[in-house]
Parts: C-alpha cells; sequence; structure tokens
C-alpha cells in the first residue's frame, strides 16, 4: 500500500528543471519588495513624478543626433553625478554610474540610448499639456534616459546596496548608421564580468524583447562621368540605372515566415536638372528573423544593382561615351541572438511583473539588447513606462499617467537579477 502510494506521488511530481521554480521565484521576488530600503526607493519614484516627468523634457530639448550625443551626454553625467555616485565618459562617449555591489566581480547594466534619429536644426521643444509631452524624441528615448537616472536617484535615496555591481549606462549609437556602437563598447569593455544587461528604450510595460532581430543596412552607390543633358545626351546615367536597379529590388519576393522584410530609407544624387548625374545613392535596411534570409537578400541586392547598370548600359542609345561604376557597401549589422527562456533575467522580468501587477508578452526587435544577446550575455529591452507614440516622426508623443509602474518594474527587474547585499555586508 505505501509502495503505491510513493508511485503515485512520483508520478504526479513534476519534472525538475533547470529553472528555479514558480514558487521559489515569488519568495524570492517578496523578499525583495518587502526589504525596508528596497521599499524606501519604490517610493521614491511616487514622490518625485513632477521631477522625472521635467527632468524627460529637459533632455529632450538637447539635440542629440547620431555621433552628436555629447550636449545630452554631458547634461545625463551631471544629473548622475548628483546622486552621489562614481560617474566616468568611456572613450567612445557613453555615460557611466557605478553602484558598486557586495560582490563586485559580477555586473549588471541598466542602459538608456542617449542618441535620436533626429537631425540637427530639428525643433525638439517640448509642448506640455497636463500629462502629455510632445517633442521629436521625447518618448525614444527622453522616457529611457530619464527612467535610467530615476532609477539610479530612487536606489541612491536610501542607499541600497546591491550584491552585484550596477553599472547605469546612458550610451551612444543606438539609432541610424550607430551601428549599437555604444552598446559594443560596454559588452567589449565588461564582458568576462557582465551578467545580464536590462535596455531601457521608449514608453509603455506591455512587452518585453527577449529575441534581437537580425538586421543589416546597406548603401549602394553607382557613378558615371557625368555630362550636360542636351550636348551628353546618351551618356550612361547613375540615376537611371539606380532606378532601374531599384525596381529590380524591389520585386524581390520575401518570405512571410520567417518574417523578412526590406526598406529602401534614402535615395538622393545629382546636381541639377539639367545635369547628366556623376553620382546617385540609396540606403536601404533589411531585416529578418532568419540569418540566411538576411544573406539571401543582400545578394539580391547586390544583383539587383548589377544588373541595373546593365540595363541602363545596353542600346537603344550609344554607351560608349562613359562606363558605370557601382559598389554595395555595408553601412551596419546587428547581429541576432536570443534569450533562453529558463534564464535568470526572465525570471527577474517576470517575478517584477508580478509585483507591480503587469502583464506583458516577448517580443522580437532590433534593439541595443541585440549586442549582448548575440554573444550570449542575458539581456532584454523594455519600456520604461507611460505611453508614447509617433516615434521617429516629428509628432512624437510621450503620456506619463501610469508611468511609476514602468519605473518600479525597471528597479525590481535589475535588483532582481542583482541581488541585494545582506545587511551585514554593508
Ligand atoms: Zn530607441
Amino acid at each position: 500500500m505505501k509502495r503505491a502510494l510513493v508511485c503515485v506521488i512520483l508520478l504526479v511530481m513534476p519534472v525538475r528543471s533547470a529553472a528555479p521554480s514558480h514558487a521559489h521565484r515569488q519568495a524570492a521576488a517578496s523578499r525583495l519588495a518587502e526589504n525596508a530600503h528596497v521599499r524606501v526607493a519604490l517610493d521614491w519614484f511616487t514622490h518625485n513624478l513632477p521631477w522625472i516627468n521635467d527632468t524627460q523634457a529637459r533632455f529632450t530639448e538637447i539635440p542629440a543626433p547620431p555621433f552628436q550625443e555629447q550636449a545630452r551626454a554631458a547634461a545625463v553625467s551631471d544629473l548622475l553625478r548628483e546622486t552621489g555616485l562614481a560617474v566616468h565618459t568611456d572613450k567612445i562617449g557613453n555615460v557611466i554610474a557605478e553602484l558598486g555591489g557586495a560582490n563586485e566581480k559580477e555586473i549588471v547594466v541598466l542602459s538608456a540610448h542617449l542618441d535620436t534619429v533626429f537631425p540637427r536644426g530639428t525643433d525638439v521643444r517640448v509642448h506640455r499639456s497636463g500629462n502629455r509631452m510632445m517633442a521629436p524624441g521625447i518618448s525614444d528615448n527622453g522616457t529611457g534616459i530619464a527612467s535610467l537616472v530615476a532609477v539610479a536617484r530612487a536606489l541612491e535615496s536610501d542607499h541600497v546596496k546591491p550584491q552585484r555591481t550596477i553599472l547605469f549606462a546612458a550610451n551612444v549609437g543606438e539609432e541610424g548608421e550607430g551601428n549599437l556602437r555604444g552598446m559594443r563598447e560596454l559588452v567589449e569593455t565588461y564582458r568576462s564580468r557582465l551578467k545580464a544587461v536590462v535596455v531601457l528604450d521608449g514608453s509603455g510595460t506591455d512587452h518585453v524583447t527577449t529575441r534581437a532581430l537580425a538586421s543589416r543596412r546597406l548603401g549602394a552607390t553607382i557613378t558615371g562621368p557625368g555630362g550636360h543633358s542636351w550636348s551628353d545626351f546618351g551618356m550612361p546615367n547613375p540615376i537611371n540605372a539606380l532606378v532601374r536597379g531599384s525596381v529590380r529590388f524591389i520585386n524581390t519576393k520575401v518570405p512571410s515566415g520567417p518574417r523578412t522584410t526590406f526598406n529602401i530609407g534614402e535615395i538622393e544624387g545629382g546636381t541639377s536638372v539639367n545635369s547628366v548625374p556623376h553620382e546617385a545613392r540609396i540606403k536601404v535596411d533589411i531585416r529578418s528573423e532568419n540569418e540566411e534570409e538576411l544573406a539571401r537578400l543582400e545578394s539580391a541586392l547586390r544583383e539587383a544593382i548589377a544588373a541595373g547598370v546593365r540595363d541602363e548600359m545596353e542600346p537603344p542609345r550609344d554607351r560608349s561615351r562613359g562606363n558605370l561604376e557601382w559598389k554595395v557597401e555595408l553601412l551596419g549589422s546587428r547581429p541576432g541572438g536570443e534569450l533562453s527562456a529558463d534564464s535568470p533575467l526572465l525570471a527577474a522580468l517576470r517575478a517584477a511583473d508580478e509585483l507591480v501587477g503587469n502583464q506583458s508578452r516577448m517580443e522580437r526587435s532590433s534593439t541595443d539588447a541585440n549586442i549582448p544577446l548575440s554573444q550570449g550575455i542575458d539581456a532584454i529591452s523594455i519600456g520604461a513606462g507611460g505611453t508614447g507614440g509617433g516615434a521617429h516622426s516629428l509628432q512624437e508623443w510621450y503620456d506619463a499617467t501610469g508611468r511609476e509602474v514602468g519605473l518600479k518594474r525597471a528597479l525590481l527587474t535589475v535588483l532582481g537579477v542583482a541581488g541585494v547585499a545582506e545587511e551585514k555586508a554593508r
């Protein structure tokens, strides 16, 4: 009888997995939320929402086009230094504030990118109405950098001592042709000690990016001798060739699964309407859930441009007076990667979601988290709370209503994976 009972119990016991059990995770999370210092840090958000909103508006009004993040970086650096943390700027322009842990050999990074997609000269003044703020870059990534500073301030408000060292990094080079150079530098510098990266990008709390979407950015350029529209008629025309090649390229079939996309995002060339141009260029962004599709699409672009040049050189006109040259260059490449389902970082995020009463879905996207994920380092990208829209457009907006949920979620996720040092170790 007893033996039979044991057998039955063994049969109904769940298979043990490497990941800590849900109950175990919950217990660890509620210990975290009950810690007196952590409670003070969480309350700090509630008492300082106007300051956080003002800080976001201030950062947003300092232009930060790609490769010109210095002024905004300096403002973020000043505010992080006021918090009492040791702050430095690395050689590529990332601002890094360090909150030393009991175990300094292990590091958790909380990051937010400084740069915007908007060129110098864009009107970035913030218009406010109640909880709503309007300005290019207000959400992406005004929300992220203001929240980065807010989390640092909240933790310092009651001197929370983490188990692992936490680095707050306001990094350069996420947008446009920045090619994630800021995050590449951070991972390169701290790789051997880096245990997890939490990226704050934009607003919202509805998602967690755990899969890195691979992408490539390519530039195609066609050049020729150029000439006069009347007297040099017949001279091969780089714009004609580029248009012919582009039409071929956009007829390329791409699968819907794995989802694969392309976009000709920029086109330029020529000097005047009555000149045969000597140069024409396009910039193309290609993305795929699958690296092979990406490689296939890149080859398709090269073939299409080569064919466009061939088409242009063919009769009916005499093309003997000049030749065309073409090249396709890689402007940037974001590697893919994926967070494992049983990673402690995902567990920390899920526990934080539970504590703040939030639900979020897992997503695939192209973010700063691509770099650590592609190198096997745990990383996620999340919104920093509130709601926003119109990212990368002049109509971008942000609504701060309920933003403390996102702030608490970020803080609890970082502390969940960094840990809080035992009281006696303080
Ligand atoms: Zn962003």
